[in-house]
């Protein structure tokens, strides 16, 4: 590996505390919204798009590595916006997916049809023991 590509990754591994903080609290967050209501099939078009956004911010960021090994030195704050908004998809992608996965498991009052919490023992809506 050529030493400008070195001290580009030597950059970008110094933010990687804050993606890990960061992909921490997205999980925490998911945790606290898993008793929402939301439609699944809209959260999976949210992630949709994100994984666009996402897997654009990886080819520039790609550009970037193979431009420095070229020779072009990328401005220091160009890469830590790339860095900072694959960090905050990252940490989005995460949460969504939490969701997605909270509303599939989430359980169905054989009363009413409602969807119910995993430790709920009545059903919010008609009162069915569950
Ligand atoms: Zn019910």
């Amino acid at each position: 590996m050529d030493d400008k590509v070195k001290a580009l990754l030597d950059r970008v591994k110094g933010t990687a505390n804050y993606a890990a903080d960061a992909a921490a609290d997205g999980a925490r967050a998911a945790g606290k919204r898993a008793g929402q209501m939301v439609d699944v099939a809209k959260l999976n078009v949210q992630l949709f798009d994100l994984n666009g956004e996402y897997n654009d911010l990886m080819r520039q960021l790609g550009q970037v590595m193979y431009d420095t090994h070229k020779g072009e030195v990328p401005e220091n704050d160009a890469v830590n916006q790339l860095l900072a908004q694959a960090d905050e998809k990252a940490v989005r992608i995460a949460e969504l997916k939490g969701r997605i996965s909270d509303l599939k498991q989430a359980l169905t009052c054989p009363g009413c049809g409602e969807p119910c919490g995993k430790g709920d023992k009545f059903c919010r809506h008609c009162g069915t023991q569950l």
